[in-house]
């Protein structure tokens, strides 16, 4: 199975399946970050995020006098 949108091959229909679904470069990113505006395809892709906005916040209370 050949996707139509990025020309990704796959051989199991479920991996293809989930490809046009959910991870194909056609597809909008359906996991907006709700702290930096990012989107993503996959949900562990949103949980593996290393949020800019999160990281600032982070930073700016445990470590005021950044240096
Ligand atoms: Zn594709
Ligand atoms: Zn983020």
């Amino acid at each position: 199975m050949v996707c139509p949108n990025c020309s990704k091959r796959y051989t199991h229909p479920n991996s293809y399946t989930r490809h046009v679904k959910n991870e194909c470069i056609a597809v909008e990113p359906k996991f907006p970050c709700l702290d930096c505006g990012s989107r993503f395809r996959r949900k562990a892709y949103l949980k593996d995020h290393i949020c800019p906005a999160r990281r600032v916040a982070f930073v700016a209370t445990t470590n005021p006098s950044s240096s």
